[in-house]
């Protein structure tokens, strides 16, 4: 949308085809369906691919304040949350949708939904666009902007992955990003539908914030932000008191046992830690049996305990399917596409835009801001 509305403004004959019966689908379910549009802090480092230098022509040229610029001319008031997140300030991402519907049809694009795109050919009178009801369009050029992989039941199924390839593009390899972590313990599974405010850390990263345990692992914004960066690593952590030193613990838990000291260790934890949380975290070291009493815990195990309320490890068994993901890691390889107009250097009049390239981003608005940068740039380039 955002390409079309760049490339268009009435001087060219711009036309949309779009396989669902609407346009822009994904944007309803973004933000928990409050669309984070972008986030003022973003920057090189808060994209991954094997070439992530490729956008700073995207920042350069069409960053976070003219998109914000741009959608506040349409209407959209923003709101800055958290981090920097940026959301309109109704909270609908109905909102973001609608100003673009708007907008598409003030520059006069037209919009063609219910026609998948099979297949894309060239020959010397441009391109030719094939159709799976049976139908064909011609044009003099043509930007892919069909997603990525991931979630794929609002209509992103890897489709331009395809036809770029069949135009001799490198197609990196694919994984689901931003995306639910899922862990081998029976522990987590115990405690399904709990929420904590904690630390993660895996590997040499670490994210703060809503953590959730699953049937399958872990889930909330931390573990969403981590999957991005699961590449190799067999361990994720939580350290669920982040406030305070293991050293500080450690006083605390003996400060809790000289106060209360009959307390069963099944209760130990109530008012400090979630209950249920504190119980399995006492199984899963083996002190046990939890109707114990606290005076009994010996320094061995309260310096034990301490040091795993700190540092709870998981065996990582890889992340949830691309039903679940937000994002696709990997795609169309960027040192085959121009960045200053997203044109592919393999055949002219070809573009590829947003999440369908090797670029992918953080949790926080990133990735759409990709998607709304490199829109407008291949829509602008394709203008002249
Ligand atoms: C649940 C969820 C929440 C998210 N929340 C956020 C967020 O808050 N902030 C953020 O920055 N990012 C968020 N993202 C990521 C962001 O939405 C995507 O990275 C972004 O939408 C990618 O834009 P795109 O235009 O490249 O592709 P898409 O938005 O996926 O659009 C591709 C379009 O192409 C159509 N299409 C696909 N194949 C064909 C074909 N063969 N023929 C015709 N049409 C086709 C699809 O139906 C779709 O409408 C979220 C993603 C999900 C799934």
């Amino acid at each position: 949308m955002m390409a079309a509305i760049a490339a268009s403004d009435f001087e060219n004959d711009v036309i949309i085809y779009e396989r669902n019966d609407r346009v822009g689908r994904k944007i309803l379910a973004t933000g928990n369906g409050r669309c984070n549009m972008t986030n003022i802090n973003a920057g090189i480092g808060n994209y991954y691919g094997g070439h992530p230098e490729f956008i700073k022509c995207a920042i350069d040229k069409f960053w976070v304040r003219k998109t914000m610029d741009f959608f506040s001319e349409l209407g959209i008031l923003c709101r800055e949350e958290e981090g920097g997140k940026i959301y309109p300030y109704s909270g609908q991402a109905s909102a973001v949708l609608d100003v673009l519907r708007m907008r598409l049809d003030k520059a006069g694009v037209k919009i063609k939904t219910k026609y998948e795109v099979k297949n894309i050919s060239k020959n010397k009178n441009g391109f030719t666009l094939s159709f799976y009801n049976g139908e064909t369009a011609r044009a003099d050029k043509v930007i892919i902007a069909t997603g990525g992989r991931a979630a794929p039941n609002l209509g992103s199924t890897g489709a331009g992955y395809e036809i770029l390839r069949r135009f001799g593009h490198t197609i990196t390899d694919l994984s689901p990003s931003l995306v639910q972590i899922k862990t081998d313990d029976d522990i987590v599974k115990k405690l399904k539908g709990i929420k904590l405010q904690a630390r993660v850390m895996l590997g040499e990263y670490s994210e703060r914030g809503e953590t959730l345990f699953t049937e399958y692992g872990l889930s909330g914004p931390p573990i969403f932000s981590l999957s991005a960066k699961l590449a190799g690593q067999k361990e994720i952590a939580l350290d669920m008191m982040p406030e305070y030193s293991t050293e500080q613990l450690t006083a605390l838990i003996y400060e809790r046992i000289t106060s209360n000291p009959e307390c069963a260790l099944e209760n130990f934890f109530v008012g400090m830690l979630n209950k249920r949380v504190g119980q399995s975290l006492l199984k899963s070291i083996g002190v046990e049996p939890l109707s114990r009493s606290a005076d009994t815990l010996s320094h061995k195990e309260i310096t034990r305990i301490a040091e795993t309320i700190k540092n709870w490890r998981f065996n990582v068994r890889g992340t949830m399917s691309w039903n679940n993901a937000q994002v696709t890691k990997g795609g169309a390889d960027t040192s085959e596409f121009d960045p200053e107009t997203m044109e592919s250097k393999l055949v002219k009049g070809l573009y590829a835009v947003g999440e369908l390239l090797d670029i992918d981003g953080d949790c926080g608005g990133y990735n759409l801001q990709w998607a709304w940068s490199s829109g407008y740039i291949a829509g602008m380039s394709m203008r002249q």
